[in-house]
């Protein structure tokens, strides 16, 4: 199973663009291709934990492929940014759906005879997988509700385990929640500005607070602050919203309006006001890469003071 996925992954990152976007294609490729295949017939099967944490990671180098980010990136952004359900989930809807075909559809009855038995014995791994999907959601059992609700109520539980997730995730304190969950977000395409965005929204654009570069330096603090003596933590809020390098970015874009348009004269936390810019107001794709384009701006005039110190 892990092979298979590997191998359909080698192949689909390896697609070149051929004027069709390559985010878009990789995905598709994936979803239809790739997920069928090596998750077949998985609803009757017991997965190991550990068989799904390495499909997790093949599945996290797709999504990687299709934002552009950064091996170091949050593996959550491919669950929001890039739509694409854990693979845990995946299996979970597969064997919950597969579950309640039997118990309510199914005339075979040799099967609902080896289901019964099975589930009877209390003991079988299966069983017990089984039964614990039958209980998610409140109220009443899973496998006594219309289908339609079913997969409704396992799909709002994957959207809950992704929500603790980024919660877990400090790089991601700025990264709104999706427009549409499980859909490829409509900002996201092979396009540099869109790398950018995806990069900010995961909190990892580069500037050395999270891991040491290649020369072996990391910066806890604003190094352009530091050198006037004042102390900010380094993230991508700061250097967009206060920091003294992107000054002239943030009044000639609109980016200060923006910021003090939310505050309102009132106290409102940078993270905050990234957040809502970043896509957390609602704001469309076109919006979002016009203020890339702004972010990019202020990425650059930063990174330049730093090369200058
Ligand atoms: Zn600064």
């Amino acid at each position: 199973m892990i092979s298979i996925a590997q191998s359909y992954a080698h192949t689909i990152m390896g697609v070149s663009r051929s004027g069709l976007d390559k985010a878009l294609i990789v995905r598709k490729l994936w979803e239809c291709c790739a997920i069928p295949s090596f998750l077949y017939g998985v609803e009757a099967m017991l997965i190991s934990k550990t068989t799904i944490k390495k499909l997790e990671m093949v599945q996290s180098q797709v999504a990687r492929v299709i934002l552009q980010l950064p091996r170091s990136a949050s593996k959550v952004s491919g669950f929001t940014d890039a739509g694409l359900v854990p693979i845990a989930d995946r299996i979970k809807e597969r064997t919950g759906l597969y579950a309640w075909d039997v118990v309510n559809k199914r005339k075979d009855s040799l099967l609902k005879d080896v289901f019964a038995s099975v589930m009877r014995s209390g003991d079988d791994p299966w069983g017990v997988s089984v039964t614990r999907i039958g209980s998610i959601g409140a109220g009443q059992g899973l496998f006594v509700r219309r289908k339609a609700a079913a997969k409704r109520v396992l799909r709002e539980d994957s959207i809950k385990n992704v929500r603790a997730l980024k919660l877990e995730h400090t790089s991601l304190v700025c990264m709104p929640d999706p427009r549409v969950w499980f859909q490829l977000q409509d900002h996201v395409t092979d396009d540099s500005l869109s790398k950018l965005l995806n990069m900010v929204r995961v909190g990892d654009v580069g500037l050395v607070n999270r891991w040491p570069n290649d020369l072996g330096y990391s910066y806890k603090l604003c190094p352009v602050c530091l050198d006037q003596d004042e102390m900010f933590l380094l993230c991508e809020a700061h250097v967009l919203l206060a920091c003294p390098a992107t000054d002239f970015v943030r009044r000639s874009s609109g980016l200060l309006a923006y910021s003090e348009s939310m505050r309102q004269g009132g106290i409102v936390a940078q993270n905050t006001i990234l957040k809502a810019y970043l896509g957390g107001d609602g704001a469309g794709a076109a919006v979002l890469l016009k203020r890339a384009k702004t972010m990019r701006q202020g990425f650059d005039s930063w990174f330049q003071q730093v090369a200058n110190l």
